[in-house]
């Protein structure tokens, strides 16, 4: 299967690893240190990967400063040409591009296409975009004045991206990023580089024939290669995508040099079922929700906040269907559930197992590790007594909790109870309810649902969180503003000098 990936996406193997095919002009190489990366689903080895060095990464970074120039002086519309054109080109290697998603990190095929599809789907939105980087006119206190504001391109970007969508969130930033006149230089997770890699021959080629090579680079490499990146003043963005612990690391970072950063990390969501609920909706909600991408998605379910007198039927046919699951090589038809990414997250899944079953927890289904080759685990439900504090981490792994209530305030506190604030929903019949839940005193997330589930968000709306999240926004509605500088400016077109709040300055 890997075989037939790369052949279709040239990237042609030199001798026992991969190093130099995808080496171009912008990525000179150094001595590297040299990983071997294996699959989840089988622990195959898959590819000998060279990781960049430091004197890598200051190239990359000195190529977009360079081609930062050239990017901000065409037009955006021309911009948005040249994004249709890497739209193209990844719609026709849309299903090599999914089967090294699969390969590296074990998704299933559906899930893995559609992954790839959401690059494309920002390309396309990306080229509408670059028509309508609108400012606003506002209306001037001074006579024969006009007051505006416009946004300019912000300069290259850092992108730093999580293993769990190894492509789609370089697209949320790159493809927004690239229309509004920002090189990026990515640094994509070490545990899905073989994706980068491809994503970044695919791209480089179609800049190279705009003679806009270093409007994309990539720096392959860890937590090291990450704060390098996060400290370099000559990117004015960080747009980081990963864990919380890793947030606060790159936000200091960040700060430190008063630069920018655009924060996508951690979340804990929570979806709550009324009495009025359609059990069958939520049922195939939740279950899509908690267990799809083996529960590794930031917008996966791990809570579930079920009101008393409907918990036993719903949780009664949920651990039905759970035991229905077919868990197994991702690419293989009729498997839901691939494999954890790796050992440590398959040890961190048993550790809140234990840590819940502390608390009080009764594992209602799953529970256990699969041992075969591959890190597979059983989607688990857990009842739990309360809200217990294991259920306040994320734990990266198909874990579902369960708690009950009886008030849909209790329910709301319940919910928002959590230092992370990405994704909710609710289902319920009830409109007041359900405005209840998305009114100001309702979920305090940056996503709130109805009668959906909490993954599975569309490019059109803005993507973050709230608190530990992040704050940050990517993919549609206004994201871009954040790739951008605005710039105010107030334009006299009459013959008079009239002072801003009425002042005096007069000889
Ligand atoms: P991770 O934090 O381990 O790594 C993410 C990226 O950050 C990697 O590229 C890694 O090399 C880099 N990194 C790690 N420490 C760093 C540091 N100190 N400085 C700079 N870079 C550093 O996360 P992961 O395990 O790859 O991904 C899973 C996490 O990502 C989960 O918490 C998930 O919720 C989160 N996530 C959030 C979103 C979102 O949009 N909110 C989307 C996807 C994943």
């Amino acid at each position: 299967l890997l075989e037939q990936a790369v052949a279709a996406l040239e990237l042609r193997p030199s001798g026992a690893s991969y190093s130099g095919s995808f080496a171009r002009d912008w990525m000179q190489h150094a001595r590297r240190e040299t990983i071997v990366k294996h699959s989840p689903a089988d622990d195959s080895p898959l590819a000998a990967i060279s990781l960049s060095s430091l004197d890598d990464l200051q190239q990359s970074i000195d190529a977009s400063v360079e081609a930062f120039d050239r990017l901000r002086s065409m037009p955006a519309p021309a911009r948005g040409g040249i994004v249709r054109e890497i739209g193209n080109q990844l719609r026709l290697h849309k299903e090599s591009l999914a089967l090294l998603v699969t390969l590296e990190a074990g998704k299933i095929t559906s899930e893995a296409r559609g992954e790839v599809q959401e690059m494309i789907d920002m390309a396309d939105y990306a080229v509408g975009l670059s028509r309508q980087l609108c400012g606003l006119t506002i209306a001037s206190e001074r006579p024969d004045h006009r007051l505006l504001e416009q946004w300019h391109p912000l300069g290259p970007i850092g992108v730093i991206t999580a293993f769990n969508f190894p492509v789609a969130v370089w697209a949320w930033n790159a493809m927004l990023a690239l229309v509004c006149g920002d090189p990026v230089v990515w640094k994509p997770s070490p545990i899905t580089p073989l994706c980068s890699i491809a994503v970044q021959q695919i791209v480089a080629k179609v800049l190279a024939q705009h003679d806009l090579a270093g409007a994309s680079t990539l720096a392959l490499g860890g937590a090291d290669l990450g704060m390098k990146l996060a400290s370099d003043e000559r990117l004015p963005l960080i747009s980081a995508t990963g864990s919380t612990e890793m947030g606060r690391s790159v936000a200091a970072t960040v700060a430190m040099r008063l630069g920018r950063s655009l924060l996508e990390l951690g979340g804990n969501n929570g979806l709550v079922v009324a009495p009025s609920a359609t059990l069958d909706l939520a049922r195939r909600a939740i279950l899509f929700a908690a267990v799809g991408t083996a529960g590794q998605r930031c917008t996966s379910l791990r809570r579930l906040i079920v009101h008393r007198s409907i918990e036993a039927e719903l949780v009664s046919s949920l651990v039905e269907a759970y035991r229905s699951i077919r868990i197994g090589n991702p690419w293989e038809e009729g498997v839901l559930v691939g494999p954890l990414v790796n050992q440590a997250a398959v040890d961190s899944y048993l550790q809140a197992i234990e840590d819940a079953r502390r608390e009080g927890g009764e594992v209602l289904v799953g529970g256990s590790h699969l041992h075969r080759p591959g890190n597979y685990v059983e989607p688990t439900i857990i009842r739990m007594p309360a809200q217990t504090s294991v259920m306040l981490r994320e734990t990266f792994a198909p874990i579902l909790y369960v708690v009950g209530y009886e008030e849909l305030e209790e329910a709301i506190e319940i919910h928002n109870g959590v230092p992370q604030g990405l994704a909710s929903s609710i289902f319920t019949s009830d409109l007041r309810e359900a405005e209840r839940f998305l009114s100001s005193r309702g979920s305090d997330c940056g996503i709130a649902n109805v009668n959906i589930g909490t993954s599975g968000a569309e490019i059109g709306g803005a993507f973050g969180g709230e608190k530990e999240t992040g704050g940050g926004r990517e993919a549609g509605s206004d994201s871009w503003k954040a790739y951008m500088r605005r710039q105010t400016c107030t334009i006299n077109y009459g013959t008079t000098l009239p002072l801003a709040q009425g002042v005096e300055f007069d000889l």
